[in-house]
C-alpha cells in the first residue's frame, strides 16, 4: 500500500496554495465569515468562488453535465483540504447535494447541482425538531399531499444557516400509520414560499463574537416554523415514504471528507505551530517535556484520524457503498478535536479563558472559542453516541443498543 501523493497531486496542492497565499488573506476570510452571519449580499466570497471555478477547482469528482470536472476524488480531496483550512468550502457538497445527485430526478439534478456548485444555491438541513435530534425517525412535521402539492406543517430546530440559504432540505412525515422509518420523505423547498418562518438561535459564540477561523464559531443557528407551506410535488426528492433511506445516504456522504476531518484536526495543527512561536511572558511551552509529550500524542492521533478519512475516499473513490466507515470517522475526528482543544487549555492554564476581546487573551481568544466549539461537533451532525451504536451494529453485527 502506497499513501504517498503522485507528482501530479502534489503540483496540484502547491498551485492551490500559491493561489490561496495570492488571493485569501485571515482579514478576507472574516469578512466572509461576518457576511454570511449578517445574511448579507455575498459579494466577496462569489467573486472568489468565480476566479476558483475559471481555475477549474469547483466540484473536481462531480459529473460535467452537472457542473462538476468530471475528474478523480483525491484531487478533488486536495483542493478541499487546502481551502478548508483558511475557512472555504469548495467541494460542491454541502448538506445534502450529494443526495440529490444519487436520488434525484434528472430534472432536479440539472437544475440544483450547477448552482450548489457555483454557490448561487445553498441547502440547510431541515432534519432536527424540538422533541429531540437524536431520535430522528421521531420527527413530527408534517407534509400532506393534495393532488400534486404537499402542504407542510410544523417545526424544525437547530437549523444551521437557514438564514442564508435558498433552500431547506426538509424531512417531513407523510405516512403517520407507516412504520417510523418509511413513513418520511424529503422535499427540497425553497426558503422564500410563503408560511416558512426563521427565527434565530443563538449559540454561545454570539458574545463576544468568535474571531475568524473558529471551529464551530458559528453565533447563530435557527428555528424554522412552517405554516401551510405549500409545494408542488415536483420538489420531493425520491419516492414518497423513502425519505429515512436517501436522507441517511446523503449525510454519510456529508459526514466523509477534507472538511470534516479538518475541522477537528486543524485546532491540532494550530496548536503545535502556536506552540512551536509562543511566548507567554518569557515562558516557552514547546521547552515543556509534558508539552511536547502531549502534541506528539495529539499529532499520532491525528495521523489515525487522516487515515479514516483515506479509507473514506477509497470507499467514495471505488464507488463502494458506507456501511460503518462514516460513523467511525464521526467518532473519531470530533473527539480528538475535544481533546486537542482541552490539551491547549491545560497548557495556556488561566489564559486558556480569555474569550476574544479581552485583555491577554492569546490568538484573540481562539483557543478559548475553540474549546467550546469542539463539543457541538460530539453532537451535530448524527452524535457520537448513535455513530458508535451504527459502528456496533453495523461493523461489528452487534443487536441494536
Ligand atoms: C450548533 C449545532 C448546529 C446544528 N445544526 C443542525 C442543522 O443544521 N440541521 C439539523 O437538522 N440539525 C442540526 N443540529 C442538531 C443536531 O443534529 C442534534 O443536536 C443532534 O442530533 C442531537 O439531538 P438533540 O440535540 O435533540 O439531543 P437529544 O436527541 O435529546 O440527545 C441528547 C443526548 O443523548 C444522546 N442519545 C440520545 N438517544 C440516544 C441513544 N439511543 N443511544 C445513545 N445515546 C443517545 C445523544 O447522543 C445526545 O448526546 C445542530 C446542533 C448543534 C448543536
Amino acid at each position: 500500500m502506497n499513501f504517498d501523493w503522485t507528482p501530479e497531486q502534489e503540483a496540484l496542492r502547491k498551485e492551490v496554495r500559491d493561489f490561496i497565499r495570492e488571493n485569501m488573506t485571515k482579514r478576507l476570510g472574516g469578512e466572509m465569515g461576518e457576511e454570511m452571519e449578517e445574511g448579507a449580499d455575498r459579494e466577496r466570497s462569489r467573486a472568489l468562488r468565480k476566479k476558483i471555478g475559471e481555475k477549474g477547482w469547483l466540484a473536481i469528482s462531480w459529473p460535467k453535465e452537472y457542473g462538476g470536472q468530471g475528474g478523480d476524488r483525491m484531487s478533488q480531496y486536495i483542493v478541499e483540504e487546502e481551502f478548508a483550512r483558511v475557512g472555504m468550502g469548495v467541494g460542491g457538497g454541502g448538506s445534502g447535494a450529494g443526495a440529490i445527485l444519487g436520488a434525484g430526478t434528472e430534472e432536479q439534478k440539472r437544475y440544483f447541482v450547477p448552482k450548489v456548485i457555483a454557490g448561487e444555491m445553498s441547502f440547510c438541513l431541515g432534519f432536527t425538531e424540538p422533541q429531540g435530534g437524536a431520535d430522528l425517525a421521531g420527527l413530527q412535521c408534517r407534509a400532506v399531499r393534495d393532488g400534486d402539492f404537499y402542504t407542510i406543517n410544523g417545526q424544525k430546530m437547530f437549523t444551521s444557516g437557514a438564514h442564508n440559504a435558498t433552500h431547506i432540505y426538509l424531512m417531513a412525515r407523510t405516512d403517520p400509520a407507516a412504520e417510523r422509518h418509511r413513513g418520511i420523505t424529503i422535499l427540497l423547498v425553497p426558503m422564500d414560499t410563503p408560511g416558512i418562518t426563521v427565527r434565530p438561535l443563538w449559540t454561545v459564540q454570539n458574545d463576544p463574537p468568535a474571531p475568524p477561523g473558529t471551529t464551530y464559531g458559528m453565533g447563530r443557528t435557527n428555528e424554522v416554523f412552517f405554516e401551510d407551506v405549500r409545494v408542488p410535488i415536483s420538489c420531493r426528492l425520491g419516492d414518497e415514504n423513502m425519505g429515512w433511506f436517501i436522507g441517511a445516504q446523503g449525510l454519510n456522504l456529508d459526514r466523509v471528507g477534507a472538511s470534516r476531518y479538518l475541522i477537528s484536526v486543524h485546532m491540532d495543527e494550530d496548536i503545535i505551530n502556536w506552540a512551536k512561536e509562543s511566548d507567554l511572558g518569557g515562558y516557552s511551552v514547546k521547552d515543556d517535556p509534558a508539552v511536547r509529550d502531549k502534541l506528539a500524542e495529539l499529532w499520532i492521533e491525528a495521523q489515525v484520524c487522516r487515515l479514516m478519512t483515506m479509507r473514506s475516499m477509497s470507499i467514495v473513490q471505488r464507488d463502494q457503498d458506507f456501511t460503518y466507515e462514516g460513523s467511525a470517522e464521526k467518532v473519531m475526528a470530533p473527539e480528538h478535536g475535544v481533546t486537542a482543544s482541552e490539551a491547549i487549555s491545560q497548557i495556556l492554564g488561566p489564559y486558556a479563558q480569555l474569550l476574544n476581546g479581552s485583555e491577554g487573551a492569546v490568538e484573540s481568544g481562539i483557543y478559548a472559542h475553540n474549546l467550546m466549539g469542539a463539543f457541538q461537533s460530539g453532537i451535530n451532525h448524527g452524535s457520537v453516541q448513535i455513530m458508535r451504536d451504527q459502528v456496533a451494529r453495523r461493523g461489528l453485527g452487534m443487536p441494536r443498543g
